[in-house]
């Protein structure tokens, strides 16, 4: 069911903390298996990681805060980053 609760499909919810200010909910991308160049995921080692904070409509009176666990990854074999 959280997995929908912001309709942002493939993205899943794994955190929501609750507090006197609001909600923070932690959102990731599932894990990559393909570089863009199709390279399998033993060749993608992570290379980094950013968590900015969104903040979205409030709900039930409180702020609603998102904060997307975006993951960086470079491939050994073509090198590209994503
Ligand atoms: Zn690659």
């Amino acid at each position: 069911m959280l997995d929908n609760i912001l309709n942002l499909a493939d993205w899943v919810v794994y955190g929501v903390r609750e507090s006197a200010e609001g909600y923070q909910f932690t959102w990731a991308y599932p894990a990559i298996t393909l570089c863009p160049g199709g390279h399998a995921e033993d060749q993608l080692p992570r290379f980094g990681r950013k968590e900015p904070l969104f903040l979205d409509l409030p709900m039930h009176g409180k702020r609603v805060a998102l904060l997307v666990d975006r993951r960086r990854y470079r491939c050994k074999v073509c090198g590209k980053t994503f």
